[in-house]
């Protein structure tokens, strides 16, 4: 298939855009994201995301948890904060931060997000002082992890940018390679409706997408996307 030029906007790549979530949701259905806690629970689950501040502020650690690592290695480290009772913006700002470091130690870089992870917390509560400026001041805390937390803590259509996106959508041919992270922010909020339930099942579909088949070395012989895909070999 002709590689097509990457597009900054318009109907074609608007297009394109929804019909890549359409065939993605489709073919995976709905991903589940973000998983919490629940009544004492200390296994995190999805069930329809954060309804507290509690639960917020949970996202909002995995977030900086799951940096540089699986969710997987993040979630054993929430598990040990729950168990501790320490998944909470007081708890950590009180704790010793050696012990924060040991208790994330599943993570990896555990001491420096344990540094993260108290700076964050003076941030919560209340609600109404957080906002994409204020968690990105925090150190530690850059684009993609400060939208995860917007998008899945707040239900605010921040669209979330990682590797993944990037490699997806430049072989497919809507995303030059090297493109900064918020152009191609901006480009997904640009081309889909303002909607923060669309936008948090689109970027948990193309990491599924990219982990199943669009890997570093692609397999796009069976990958969904392959009548959209703009890449030469597909
Ligand atoms: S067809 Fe190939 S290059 Fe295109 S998205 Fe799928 S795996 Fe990636």
């Amino acid at each position: 298939m002709k590689k097509r030029a990457a597009a900054g906007g318009g109907k074609e790549a608007a297009g394109i855009v929804t019909a890549v979530y359409e065939t993605l949701y489709d073919r995976f259905g709905p991903q589940g994201w973000w998983p919490v806690t629940a009544g004492g629970e200390t296994e995190a689950r999805y069930s329809g995301g954060p309804v507290c501040d509690g639960q917020r502020f949970e996202v909002a650690a995995g977030a900086v948890l799951t940096q540089n690592t699986s969710w997987a290695n993040a979630s054993r480290a929430v598990g040990n904060l729950v168990r501790r009772g320490a998944l909470d913006p007081e708890s950590i700002l009180s704790m010793d931060v050696r012990v924060l470091a040991e208790l994330i130690k599943p993570s990896g870089y555990y001491n420096r997000k344990a540094v993260i992870l108290k700076e964050l917390a003076a941030c919560f509560p209340p609600r109404a002082e957080i906002t994409r400026e204020s968690l990105l001041a925090v150190s530690g805390i850059g684009p993609e992890t400060a939208d995860s937390i917007m998008l899945y803590a707040f239900g605010e259509p921040f669209f979330v940018v990682d590797a993944y996106t990037i490699r997806v959508f430049s072989r497919i041919g809507l995303i030059v390679p090297g493109e900064c992270y918020e152009n191609v922010r901006t480009f997904f909020e640009g081309n889909l409706p303002a909607d923060a339930g669309i936008f948090q099942e689109y970027h948990a579909l193309i990491v599924k997408v990219a982990k199943e088949f669009c890997r570093r070395k692609p397999l796009c012989g069976g990958c969904p996307l392959n009548p959209h895909c703009g890449r030469e070999t597909a």
